[in-house]
């Protein structure tokens, strides 16, 4: 198990690429020193004081790190070691050099149910897993599915991102409005206890996009969007689902159930006809039915076109930022120390939910 280290990471590794950013912080590659073996660092920026907004809450980190160190599974990211200083924790994670399950995908030209199922399958050991340990993730969607290798012929699922996740505790009742709208259930938008059924809600609506390249609840605008949700708006438009069986529309029906209770859970998922067939006829059925991979590839151009979209407006409202920041200190020596702790008053959401309400729908 890692214990957190008070010495500078750089002793221990070196620091190369950026491989991703999240909210809080940079992914980067890192080199550890003494066995030459590659990692990545997530480097997670710490809160300066009790009033400021901008970092994570130490309190945070540590479930983040005490949920990735008891979850040791072959689909979650592993964590190696974790180095935290005054302004950041560093989480050395193992490299998933695969990149988005979704990105892979999109790149065939053609996949059957019958192969999109074997991902499946192994998003839902993970999770199965993680739910064992009362766990739940609270933020499974597309970019957080990632693929360890994918130059070989049956490519492993990693989950990452535990920011949101949480272990309950017994006879403990937890609320959250975090998660992202599209994927996020009613029992969260309605601000109702949650349970681990939150994260059967997202398999639901990934199953539903990675057959159909639609997104079932998708509004012109979030708040469209959660409507669509908590009035369970959803059907399976022929135009899109054409190439579907019928035994893969009867696993989403029952993962997108309203009332979490009679949701499938992970391990009855695994048993599902679609995912483990009894007989020959319905084996078959999943192998002539297939992905509809045209809508499927736009969907995934345009997700991956917002997730860019979004990247250069945070940079650019950094750059302002640190400008005004600037400007600022030259007349006010004291506001010096601004510049990593300055407020986004202007666009800074009053809560997380709002920030990822806003950042990927
Ligand atoms: P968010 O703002 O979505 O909560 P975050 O700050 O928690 O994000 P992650 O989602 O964990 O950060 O990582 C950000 C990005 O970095 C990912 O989308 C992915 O592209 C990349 N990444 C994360 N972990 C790894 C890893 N172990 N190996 C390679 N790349 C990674």
């Amino acid at each position: 198990m890692a214990q957190i280290k008070l010495q500078n990471v750089e002793d221990y590794y070196e620091i190369g690429e950026v491989l991703g950013s999240g909210h809080f912080g940079q992914v980067r590659a890192v080199l550890e020193r003494a066995s030459g073996v590659h990692w990545a660092g997530k480097f997670l920026k710490l809160r300066r004081s009790a009033s400021s907004r901008l970092g994570l809450e130490k309190k945070s980190v540590e479930t983040e790190v005490e949920i990735l160190q008891s979850l040791q599974h072959a689909n979650v990211m592993a964590l190696r070691d974790v180095f935290e200083s005054r302004a950041e924790v560093v989480l050395i994670v193992e490299l998933i050099s695969g990149g988005e399950l979704f990105d892979f995908i999109a790149e065939k030209e053609s996949l059957s149910e019958e192969e999109a199922i074997e991902f499946l399958k192994q998003i839902l050991m993970g999770v199965g897993f993680m739910h064992t340990k009362n766990i739940a993730h609270f933020d499974l969607k597309p970019e957080n599915i990632m693929l360890a290798d994918k130059t070989i012929p049956h490519p492993h699922i990693k989950i990452i991102d535990f920011g949101l996740a949480h272990r309950f505790k017994q006879g403990e009742e937890y609320r959250s409005l975090s998660g992202t709208p599209q994927y996020i259930s009613p029992e969260v938008i309605n601000y109702e206890p949650l349970s681990e059924a939150a994260d059967i809600w997202s398999i639901g609506v990934i199953t539903y996009i990675l057959l159909s390249g639609l997104s079932p609840f998708q509004g012109d605008n979030d708040e469209e969007t959660l409507k669509n949700i908590v009035g369970m708006i959803y059907d399976f438009e022929e135009n899109y689902f054409n190439q579907t069986s019928t035994m893969a529309k009867d696993f989403i029906e029952k993962l997108l159930v309203k009332d979490p209770i009679e949701r499938m859970t992970a391990d009855e998922c695994l048993v599902h006809p679609w995912i483990k067939p009894l007989t020959r006829k319905q084996a078959d059925n999943r192998s002539r039915s297939s992905i509809n991979m045209k809508s499927f590839k736009k969907f995934n151009a345009k997700r991956k076109w917002k997730m860019s979209y979004n990247m250069v407006w945070a940079c650019n409202r950094l750059f302002r930022l640190q400008l005004q920041c600037k400007s600022r200190s030259q007349e006010d020596p004291e506001l010096r120390q601004c510049e990593s702790d300055q407020e986004d008053t202007e666009t800074k959401p009053a809560s997380l939910i709002r920030r990822r309400l806003s950042s990927s729908s």
